[in-house]
């Protein structure tokens, strides 16, 4: 028989290793608190040369003292001397010889050092064969495909050999020792998703008494239906303990060679780590060795430059886990750079994505400027430069971060929870992780969102999924926004007396939208909005539903309701744009202009019966950021478009009587008072600034009430 949604929800596989964490993580943090600083700490991820490591560190010391860099991640291994291989154990050993003179050496110079371990699983083949040097069981993918270099992390042997390792680099006694993001299951091309070895195999059969082949069990993990099989979710559980499991290994190992240690991890994509299985909170706890607060180094921003959709999107990848993990472990964002020159990723942009950090995970930044192939400073020294000249700006910025805590906006929907009922139409591994939906699309508009608890909701079918009905229930009774695919599950599942809505069905050839409500369209009404997309529901709405825009077919060949609003009797009040946001329709081009952004202001201003935390007016493709503190309130607008951002203007919800002081934080981090016009509207605050923000660049300013 199959299991239920309620049977199987993600509390229900955990809940023995959350009760024991919480006992924990009450004891560690009483040990060992760590008071915040406004002073942004540069963490500079570093390769050091065997064969020119003195030579390195001198000019190491001399890069960090120029450029405000208080510690310095050594990488544990490198590829000259390993030709990226997994290292043996004699190998290791004497890599760390190499590293201890120079740790010490920095150490006395008063860098605080941490070690990052290249090779924990290994991040790819790359043309290695290590099967003569390893006798291990190597990493079987989805497909089938075989790795000739990636260890099966639930072999024995692999785990004593990463046990050795992992001993060896700890008598180093780093600050910090992080696992790289190779700590995974998937992208170890030739292993797009692993592990289905022999091994893995016969682990599923001795835990559920099923013993299915490699292909059976990709059918039943991911394509059989209903969901989830007993498959999916002892899969999962089993993808889960494997981490699970050698992250204890790591971390013990780690403890009883350098108790002071903090242990590190870096990660990928949160969605795609809970279609691994991965216990974010079981996992913690493995981590938290010595009562020390781990370390969580999330990827933050692409390797290279890129749109400002690609930008406020991976702004999302890297605050998705805060609300989760945030307090629990010490975030340190990795900013991206590959290969490590200016080709790929300019400075002005390192910039931004720095300033942001300092905005939304001060102090700490994890830095990756420098080549892996060229480690000179003289190589590319622009990225340098910048960090000297902004460092006063960062902390400007980090200090009123501090000052201001809580974040505000419209609340992207997302947690940790396993995608156990999520159908797939494709029976690869990498079909299963939710995709994006919300994220970055409504910043874009000028509309600040947040992962942390906000009273208008923005939610996706991926999340949706994995709730009871008593959950959506409740859910229904608050104010939410749907994109069409999300209305389409809930109308399936029955909801349309919440919703509004009694039909949500795929509808193909309609080719405009046209702005038919006066109260919606305000000074666009009766006009014509682009829609050039390819998913769309025909919506069916109940009488007393609002529709606001409606979608018409070539030559007005057919018409259906566009987005609605409907009030339930339940006191919720929902909203809906029959587009399907998990195919990308909400970043679409076609989907974004003038008259959507009016629309779609006037329609969250209804679902929350008020003003919206933040909106930020005339600022096509910026990124805003409300934190509010005990009297005062920062607001961050990122300019992620090519244009200046000229005389800012934005709108929030007021939060206390009166108006406020507006200061703005000058390029060289100096707060100063600005001739800001503010005006009162009921609950509305709104604020005219004399303020320019140019191209890749932060606006903050500070709203201060007396
Ligand atoms: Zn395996």
């Amino acid at each position: 028989m199959s299991p239920t949604r309620r049977a199987f929800c993600f509390s229900t596989l955990l809940a023995p290793a959350i009760g024991l964490f919480v006992e924990e993580s009450g004891r560690a943090a009483g040990r060992e608190p760590r008071g915040p600083s406004s002073r942004v700490n540069y963490m500079l991820r570093y390769f050091i040369r065997s064969e020119t490591a003195s030579q390195q560190t001198e000019g190491l010391i001399l890069n960090c003292r120029e450029n405000h860099i208080p510690h310095v991640i050594l990488f544990s291994g490198n590829h000259w001397d390993m030709g990226w291989n997994m290292p043996k154990i004699d190998e290791a050993k004497a890599r760390v010889e190499v590293l201890r003179p120079v740790v010490e050496r920095l150490r006395g110079a008063g860098l605080e050092v941490s070690i990052n371990m290249w090779s924990t699983i290994g991040h790819g083949d790359i043309g290695r064969d290590e099967r003569g040097r390893f006798s291990w069981q190597f990493m079987v993918g989805d497909d089938g495909a075989e790795s000739h270099a990636i260890p099966c992390p639930i072999d024995p042997q692999w785990k004593r050999h990463v046990s050795q390792l992992y001993g060896l680099f700890a008598q180093l006694e780093p600050a910090i020792i992080y696992i790289d993001d190779d700590f995974r299951l998937h992208n170890h091309l030739p292993v797009t998703w692993g592990c289905f070895c022999p091994l893995h195999l016969a682990e599923f059969a001795r835990r559920t008494g099923r013993n299915l082949s490699r292909q059976d069990l990709v059918q039943r993990v991911l394509t059989a239906e209903p969901q989830p099989t007993r498959e999916r979710v002892e899969w999962l559980r089993l993808c889960g303990d494997t981490m699970l499991d050698a992250a204890r290994i790591i971390s013990d190992s780690v403890m009883q060679v350098s108790p002071k240690t903090r242990m590190g991890l870096m990660c990928s994509d949160p969605n795609v780590h809970a279609a691994e299985g991965r216990p974010w909170l079981a996992m913690l706890q493995a981590f938290s060795v010595n009562g020390h607060q781990p370390v969580l180094r999330p990827h933050y921003a692409s390797y290279h430059d890129g749109t400002y959709r690609d930008a406020a999107r991976e702004i999302c990848m890297m605050r998705k886990l805060q609300p989760l993990l945030g307090g629990k472990m010490l975030f340190t964002p990795e900013l991206e750079n590959s290969p490590g020159t200016t080709f790929s990723k300019s400075v002005q942009l390192t910039r931004l994505q720095i300033a942001l950090s300092s905005l939304l995970a001060p102090p700490d930044i994890t830095l990756d400027i420098h080549s892996f192939d060229d480690t000179r400073f003289d190589y590319d020294p622009a990225v340098d430069v910048m960090l000297r000249n902004s460092f006063d700006s960062f902390n400007g910025v980090a200090d009123w971060a501090l000052e201001c805590q809580k974040e505000r906006g419209l609340q992207v929907l997302w947690d940790d929870r396993f995608p156990l009922h999520r159908k797939v139409e494709v029976s690869r591994m990498t079909s299963l992780p939710a995709p994006p939906c919300w994220e970055g699309a409504m910043d874009l508009f000028g509309f600040a969102t947040t992962f942390y608890p906000g009273e208008v909701k923005l939610a996706s079918r991926a999340y949706l999924e994995e709730r009871s009905d008593d959950e959506i229930r409740s859910l229904l009774k608050g104010k939410v926004l749907l994109d069409g695919d999300s209305a389409a599950h809930l109308v399936e599942r029955g909801f349309t007396r919440e919703t509004g809505v009694t039909g949500c069905e795929p509808v193909a050839g309609a080719n405009y939208e046209e702005m038919t409500n006066k109260a919606f369209a305000g000074k666009y009404w009766n006009q014509d909005e682009t829609t050039v997309y390819d998913y769309k529901y025909r919506l069916n709405p109940v009488d007393q539903a609002i529709v606001v825009t409606e979608v018409f077919g070539p030559d007005r060949s057919f018409h259906v309701p566009g987005m609605t609003l409907y009030a339930n009797s339940s006191g919720g009040r929902i909203g809906i744009i029959p587009l399907s946001g998990s195919h990308g329709d909400l970043y679409n081009m076609g989907f974004r202009g003038w008259k959507r952004q009016l629309a779609l202001k006037k329609m969250l201003e209804w679902i929350n019966q008020g003003p919206l935390p933040l909106f930020v007016e005339d600022a096509p493709n910026v990124f805003p950021i409300r934190r509010d503190g005990e009297k005062s309130v920062l607001i961050g607008i990122a300019n992620l478009s090519a244009d200046p951002l000229l005389r800012v203007r934005f709108e929030i919800a007021n939060p206390f009587a009166g108006e406020p002081r507006v200061e703005y934080l000058s390029p060289d981090g100096r707060a100063a008072q600005i001739a800001a016009q503010t005006s009162l509207r009921g609950r509305s605050l709104q604020v005219q600034t004399p303020v320019r923000i140019e191209p890749l660049a932060l606006g903050c300013f500070r709203l201060a009430w007396m």
